[in-house]
Order: C-alpha cells, then sequence, then structure tokens
C-alpha cells in the first residue's frame, strides 16, 4: 500500500450530509462534507501562507471539531502538525516548539498569553484556532475568505508523516513520534476489527488530542467507518455520563483515571449504558475493582494496550472472554505482529514471559529527527521494543507485567511493582498505589509504597505489611509506606514514577 486515500475527501464523497461532529459546548454540527470543505479550505490558507510539504505546524488548543479540520488540511497539504501539550508551561513548549521548526501555532483563547510568549521566544507566527469567546470556530472568518478548492487528487502517502505526537513522558523526556496515514489506517483496522466497530457508531472525544489515544480511538476509527463523535473542551464526569445515559454513545474509550472518576461521580447509579456496545481502557494497569464495578452495571471494560509508537493498539481483550481472563490485554490484533523476548535475547515460545516486541504496519517509522533514539528502540530486525515485560498464558492470551525500567531487584529476586500495586489497591480503604525500587545498604533495593485514601477513609499504614504478607511472598512486600494526596502524573494520567524515586531520595538526604 503505497498510496492510501485522503480521509476527509473519501468521507465526503460517500456521506457528505451525514454527521461528522457534533460540538458539546456550543451545539455546533458539522457533517463530514463540511469537515471536508474546511480542511481543504484551511490548507489552501496555508499553501497561501507560503507553507508546503515538510513543513511544520503547531497546534495548542483544547478538544474542538477544528483539531480535525486542521488534522486533515495536514493530510492533504503534507504540513505535519505537531500538537502541543496544553498541560505545560511556556517554558517547557518553547524548546519543544524550536526543535520542531514550527512556522505557525494555532490557539484557542484560553491559550493567548502561553502563544503570545511562544512567539516572543521563538518568532513563530499565531493564528486563532478553536471557540474564542461568542463565537462557535475561531477559524470561520480565515476560512470564509480561503478558497474553496478541492486540494491533489485525494491520494495521499501511506509512509510520508502526517503529524508528530509527543510520549506521555513516563519514563522521561517525551520523544516526538512520526504518525503517518498507513498507521491510523492499520490501526483502524486492528482496533475496529477488535472492538467490533460497524457503520455509524457514536463516539465521545474528551481525551486530549496531543495523545494518540484521542485522536486514533475513539475518533478517526469512527469517523472512517461513517460514524460520528461528540466533542468536548475536556473530560467531564457528569457530562460524560449524562451523554451515556441519552444514548448518546455506543463506543467509548478511557483510560483508567477516567473509569475511576466516572465511578466516584454520584452520577453513575442513575445512569444507563445500554447503547454502549464497546468499552475499551488502556494506557496504564486497570485496577480489578473497576472491571468488577462495570461488570455489575452491565458492561465490559476491555483492557487493551498500545503506545504512541503503535498507533495505537497492539492489544484489545475480547469482550466475551474478558470476565474469564481478568487482567489480561487480549490477543495480539490483526495487523501486529507480537514477540516476547527472555533476558537472553531467546524468543519466547508458548507460555512464558519476556520483553514485547511489536511489528506490523500500525508501527512508526521511527522518532522525528532523532536518529539516536529511533535506532535504540528498533532491533536490527525491524522489530520495535516496547520497553514491557509481558506473559502469555496457555490459551495465547497476553498481561502486561510492568515496564522494563520500574522492575527492581530485592535480594537477587526480580520485583515488578505493578504486581504489588494490585495486592495495596484490592485493600478497601486505598484508591490507588505506586511502588517504587529504592536503594536499600542490605538488599540493594527495596520497595517504597505510596498510596491514596479512598475519599472518606482512612489508610492504616502500620496494617499494611501484613495485608501485603496474605499476598505475598516476603521480598515484594514494600519496606515503607506513605499516604499521599495525589502523585505526580503525565497529561495522560499516568504517574510518574522517575519524579516519585527523586523525591523520596532527596526526601531522605
Ligand atoms: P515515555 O515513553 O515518554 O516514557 P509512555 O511510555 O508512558 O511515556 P505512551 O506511549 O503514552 O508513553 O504509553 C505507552 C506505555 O503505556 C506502554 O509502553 C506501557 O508501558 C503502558 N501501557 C499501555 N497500556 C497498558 C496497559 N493496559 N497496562 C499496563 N501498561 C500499559
Ligand atoms: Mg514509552
Amino acid at each position: 500500500m503505497d498510496f492510501l486515500t485522503d480521509m476527509a475527501a473519501k468521507r465526503a464523497e460517500l456521506t457528505p450530509e451525514a454527521l461528522a461532529f457534533a460540538d458539546q459546548e456550543t451545539g455546533r454540527r458539522f457533517s463530514f462534507g463540511e469537515i471536508n470543505d474546511r480542511a481543504s479550505r484551511l490548507g489552501n490558507l496555508l499553501l497561501g501562507r507560503g507553507l508546503s510539504r515538510g513543513d511544520r505546524m503547531a497546534v495548542l488548543c483544547l478538544n474542538h471539531p477544528d483539531f480535525f479540520v486542521l488534522l486533515f488540511a495536514a493530510q492533504k497539504t503534507g504540513i505535519l502538525l505537531v500538537p502541543l501539550n496544553w498541560r505545560q508551561p511556556a517554558a517547557e513548549l518553547t524548546p519543544i516548539l524550536e526543535v520542531s521548526g514550527a512556522r505557525l501555532l494555532f490557539h484557542d483563547d484560553g491559550f493567548a498569553e502561553t502563544a503570545r510568549q511562544l512567539a516572543a521566544q521563538t518568532g513563530v507566527e499565531l493564528l486563532p484556532f478553536g471557540a474564542a469567546q461568542g463565537q462557535t470556530s475561531a477559524l470561520d472568518p480565515l476560512l470564509a475568505a480561503a478558497s474553496p478548492a478541492a486540494i491533489g487528487c485525494g491520494r495521499i502517502k501511506a509512509h510520508a508523516p502526517w503529524y508528530l505526537l509527543y510520549t506521555s513522558g513516563t519514563t522521561g523526556l517525551p520523544k516526538a513520534v512520526i504518525q503517518t496515514a498507513g498507521m491510523a489506517y492499520a490501526n483502524m483496522i486492528n482496533y475496529g476489527q477488535a472492538a467490533g466497530l460497524s457503520t455509524g457508531e457514536k463516539g465521545v472525544n474528551f481525551l486530549p488530542l496531543f495523545h494518540t489515544a484521542g485522536i486514533n480511538l475513539p475518533t478517526l476509527p469512527i469517523f472512517l467507518n461513517g460514524g460520528s463523535s461528540t466533542v468536548l473542551r475536556k473530560f467531564d464526569p457528569d457530562t460524560v455520563l449524562g451523554l451515556i445515559d441519552a444514548g448518546e454513545v455506543t463506543c467509548f474509550f478511557g483510560v483508567p483515571a477516567i473509569y475511576q472518576a466516572l465511578s466516584l461521580s454520584p452520577g453513575i447509579g442513575a445512569t444507563r449504558f445500554d447503547a454502549v456496545r464497546s468499552l475499551g481502557c488502556g494506557g496504564a494497569p486497570v485496577p480489578k475493582h473497576l472491571l468488577t464495578e462495570f461488570q455489575g452495571r452491565g458492561v465490559t471494560i476491555c483492557n487493551g494496550m498500545g503506545m504512541t509508537e503503535t498507533g495505537p493498539t497492539v492489544f484489545l481483550m475480547d469482550k466475551a472472554n474478558a470476565a474469564g481472563k481478568i487482567g489480561s490485554v487480549g490477543k495480539p490484533q490483526l495487523m501486529t505482529d507480537v514477540r516476547l523476548i527472555d533476558t537472553d535475547g531467546g524468543i519466547v515460545e508458548g507460555p512464558g514471559e519476556g520483553e514485547l516486541q511489536f511489528r506490523g504496519p500500525n508501527i512508526t517509522p521511527g522518532y522525528m529527527d532523532n536518529p539516536e533514539a529511533t535506532i535504540a528502540t528498533f532491533t536490527v530486525d525491524g522489530w520495535l521494543k516496547s520497553g514491557d515485560i509481558g506473559r502469555r498464558d496457555e490459551d495465547g492470551y497476553y498481561y502486561i507485567v510492568d515496564r522494563i525500567k520500574d522492575m527492581y531487584i530485592s535480594g537477587g529476586e526480580n520485583v515488578y511493582p505493578a504486581e504489588v500495586e494490585k495486592v495495596l489497591v484490592s485493600h478497601p480503604a486505598i484508591l490507588e498505589a505506586v511502588v517504587i525500587g529504592v536503594a536499600d545498604e542490605k538488599w540493594g533495593e527495596v520497595g517504597a509504597a505510596f498510596v491514596i485514601a479512598r475519599p472518606g477513609m482512612e489508610v492504616d499504614t502500620a496494617a499494611l505489611p501484613a495485608w501485603c504478607r496474605t499476598h505475598l511472598a516476603p521480598y515484594k512486600i514494600p519496606k515503607s509506606f506513605a499516604v499521599v494526596d495525589d502523585m505526580p502524573r503525565t497529561a495522560a494520567g499516568k504517574v510518574r514514577k522517575n519524579i516519585l524515586k527523586d523525591r523520596f531520595q532527596s526526601d531522605k538526604t
């Protein structure tokens, strides 16, 4: 597959009048025809400003249907889109913007001050975007003045860089992952098949659009199937539960923190989940109590695994086996090969454990302008090294054991913090638990646990070693327990263990 169809143009040809996006905040609705027309006009505007294939443009915005207009304009013109993480201050965004080489920065009203600072630092040109106060789209006046001529012949290169996404930054500085149309189509087949997506699916889009999940799970696969998405500026549990209850969501994807927030929302008790056919979760381990709780509400959370580098999905649990294979992420998806590599570099056959490595058309060609990182991440024979330890059971189902970097060795024994964390969150008073390995004179490394109490409950840390002892071998039991209000997190809600480790170290000295 060297060339693929321009997504927006094809949908506009097939179902021009059908609803593509509904903007929840303003009630404005965009048909496929309108999205494609907007994307062509925006493309013409960009080309008219002297940008061309390979140039970069950045965007700093809360979620808005126009984000997809910008994404499709990028696809039509070959200008690379660089979505920026709005949780980062100008000081952190400046070097990213400089490295990206972006000449234009689209931003919404809410980030005007940050955008001004970025322009002063980098000389980037600013353009209004999203929904400014009293408007439904700040792009409207610009698009009205732009040429409506359809761009290109509707064919785009499958392997050409389309946009850049930064990894979550869980283990260090985020890396700019090249995303291509080929990856998006492969993901659509992978995820579409595993989640059982069909025509006319309804999604809800609230995950931040500077991460792969917001673009590639609740949105592009639905768009390509001719379904629609309701776009929220950002996540709000009551709004999401309201949409679910109203039958406006058939296909849902969240990260564990989202399910946690929904389960703690008082509105959940009265919410009818009847319309929801697919409920996916990924990005981090899902606590068992959430799987059980939603099962009790008549819906099955299917745990999946993926990475920014994998477009993103590699695994998604099938509904039929979810209850029997608690904790599994399922089997490898249609387009992706998976292998497990043991510590000696050998390929694990049958049931066993090792580093998860991936190959397939959904995998990135590499990191942008960073050949060292690309070389370090791929094997010579072209497999992506995930950095995650996986386990395959006798039926071919996979489990994410932990990150290789998070594993620590206590008295010569490997300890996977994820296993210890699972035991801690099974305690009735604990909402969330994080375990890190810290240096210890006697054992080399030992575990240090940080726990967040459930609302209205207290955690008695003195009782936790005994709780752990009933479930875990002695060397796995953390040597210290601390109750905390929150953890340092990435924008995707994942805990940044590297920061917890630094804090632990500096508290000791
Ligand atoms: P960085 O690469 O910058 O350190 P990151 O790896 O967190 O950040 P992402 O690409 O957003 O950035 O996340 C992919 C990682 O998330 C996977 O490599 C894996 O460690 C973790 N992950 C994804 N899904 C699951 C899951 N279901 N269970 C456990 N871990 C998961
Ligand atoms: Mg990573």
